[in-house]
């Protein structure tokens, strides 16, 4: 109705950001409701870094089961997706995603369903599809916005059927024979791997010269070798062209150049790149300001150019990344409850790709270290020289620390076992400024894949030990 119930703090949408901006802003003391018009937990927790990480899972375990190794001989291992599926979704997602719920509760956080529309600086509708009365209006005093991103859709591959986005990817009934992923990004890559691994012959296509951008050449690499071993073929500078589906599949054209292919697949994901969820929202009826790609400006505390009104996660720059989106989720709760030397810095922001092997970067690498006129070194210690890793027979990879001459650590990339995991003592240490110094001097557990830090920051300080 017109009654617009007065409300301290709306945060809009329930992922990473969202969520973690509420539980902040209560513990802070602001009376917080939060507005979601789908499921509490955003992208990532439903349809996004926690299902896949399921499913990559379930598909390293199926391939370890069939193989031969460590005098083990494997009688075989059968696959039932449909229970997979219904674990990953029942005994993964729902556990997570009604946890946050939980917490929600915990903190007394108003949770209200339905879409947000703003009306001006200090006035939203909520539109609930369960409620009586078509819309609700509430003014506020502050509002976080965290409103997330969706797949992008190119021309002639409508998602529908068996042309699929990542969140379909991830809810197939049954593992492809045949599967085409459109676009080798991170999340391209990781569901290639995990249906590969699950049974799947699988293609990426992908536009540019190399899959994973974002990450260095060398880390590509052992990506790109196990991939093969798993027999997905991986086609670069490959523009895809069209899709035509039938009943039971799908032909994807795409040229190489000026030639054209035609591959026959079950399904195509399309996972090409995500677009923040910042029209249709009625933004411009604010003062909030939409810069390129669709994305909020924002200052270092996440405030738009309406002052009462701070933006975080995927629709606003940087890496769209869940603990990015959490981070900013904080710092906006504190500007909004008086801190004012609250405010983001991303130098000790990591990056993770679930792949085989798992690759992470955090800080800068040698040659952006170089671009900005920095003089560094890059020490680089291999996994086949660690003893936890050989037991593992997982050596392919490595740590490299990126350091001044003054040793101090401003990058580091991990590729191989446990890369998830061993990026954050780097990101603790280039975060708080550290020396390579502090790392060697630091006592790691033997066998630890972690030695392999310790080791390479001996490299860096000319005293290598195991190398
Ligand atoms: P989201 O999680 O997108 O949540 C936004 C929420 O807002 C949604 O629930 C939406 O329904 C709601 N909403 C939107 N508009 C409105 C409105 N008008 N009214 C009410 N509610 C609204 N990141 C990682 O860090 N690690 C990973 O391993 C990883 N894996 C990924 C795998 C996949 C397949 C995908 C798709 C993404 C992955 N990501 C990963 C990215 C990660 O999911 C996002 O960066 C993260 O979810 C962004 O969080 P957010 O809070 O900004 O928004």
């Amino acid at each position: 109705g017109d009654f617009a119930e007065e409300r301290e703090t709306i945060v809009v949408g329930s992922g990473p950001g969202g969520y973690v901006a509420a539980i902040h802003a209560a513990e802070l003391g602001q009376k917080v409701m939060i507005v979601e018009r789908d499921e509490i937990g955003g992208v990532c927790l439903n349809v996004g870094c926690i299902p896949s990480k399921a499913l990559i899972n379930a598909g390293h375990r199926y391939q370890a089961m069939q193989a031969d190794q460590f005098g083990i001989t494997s009688t075989g291992a059968t696959l039932d997706f449909t229970k997979t599926q219904a674990w990953k979704d029942n005994e993964v997602v729902k556990r997570l995603t009604s946890g946050v719920e939980m917490l929600l509760k915990k903190h007394k956080i108003e949770i209200v369903k339905g879409e947000v529309y703003l009306h001006d600086n200090h006035k939203l509708r909520v539109m609930s599809e369960t409620s009586d009365s078509a819309a609700q209006s509430y003014q506020f005093d502050n509002l976080i916005l965290a409103t997330g991103s969706r797949p992008i859709e190119i021309p002639n591959f409508k998602f529908a059927g068996r042309v699929v986005d990542s969140t379909g990817g991830l809810n197939l009934k049954e593992v492809p024979k045949e599967l085409v992923v459109i676009g080798g990004g991170y999340i391209g890559a990781e569901l290639a791997g995990a249906y590969a691994n699950l049974g799947a012959h699988v293609t990426i296509l992908e536009g540019t010269p190399s899959i994973l951008p974002n990450f260095e050449k060398d880390m590509v690499e052992l990506v790109l070798k196990s991939l093969k071993e798993k027999g997905v073929a991986v086609i670069t500078g490959a523009m895809a062209q069209k899709s035509e589906q039938t009943d039971h599949d799908v032909t994807v054209t795409y040229k190489v150049g000026d030639d054209e292919h035609t591959i026959t697949a079950d399904y195509c994901m399309v996972t090409v790149g995500r677009r923040p969820n910042t029209d249709e929202m009625g933004l411009e009826y604010t003062d909030v300001v939409i810069g390129q790609r669709g994305l909020i400006e924002v200052d270092q505390q996440g405030r738009t150019a309406a002052p009462n009104i701070f933006a975080i996660g995927d629709i606003v720059a940087g890496a769209a990344l869940a603990h990015k989106s959490s981070f900013e989720g904080k710092v906006a709760a504190e500007a909004i409850s008086g801190d004012a030397s609250a405010a983001v810095d991303y130098l000790g922001m990591p990056a993770v790709c679930y792949t085989d092997p798992e690759l992470a970067t955090v800080g800068i690498t040698k040659a952006e270290a170089t671009e900005k006129g920095l003089h560094v070194k890059a020490s680089k210690f291999p996994f086949a020289a660690n003893g936890r890793a050989i037991t593992l027979a997982e050596t392919d990879g490595f740590v490299r620390l990126v350091s001044t001459d003054d040793g101090t650590l401003v990058g580091a990339q991990v590729a191989g076992p446990g890369a998830s995991d061993l990026i954050a003592e780097l990101t603790l240490a280039v975060n708080s400024g550290m020396n390579v110094e502090d790392i060697a001097l630091t006592i790691h557990a033997h066998p630890t894949l972690a030695e392999a830090t310790m080791e390479a920051a001996d490299i860096a300080l000319g005293m290598p030990t195991n190398i």
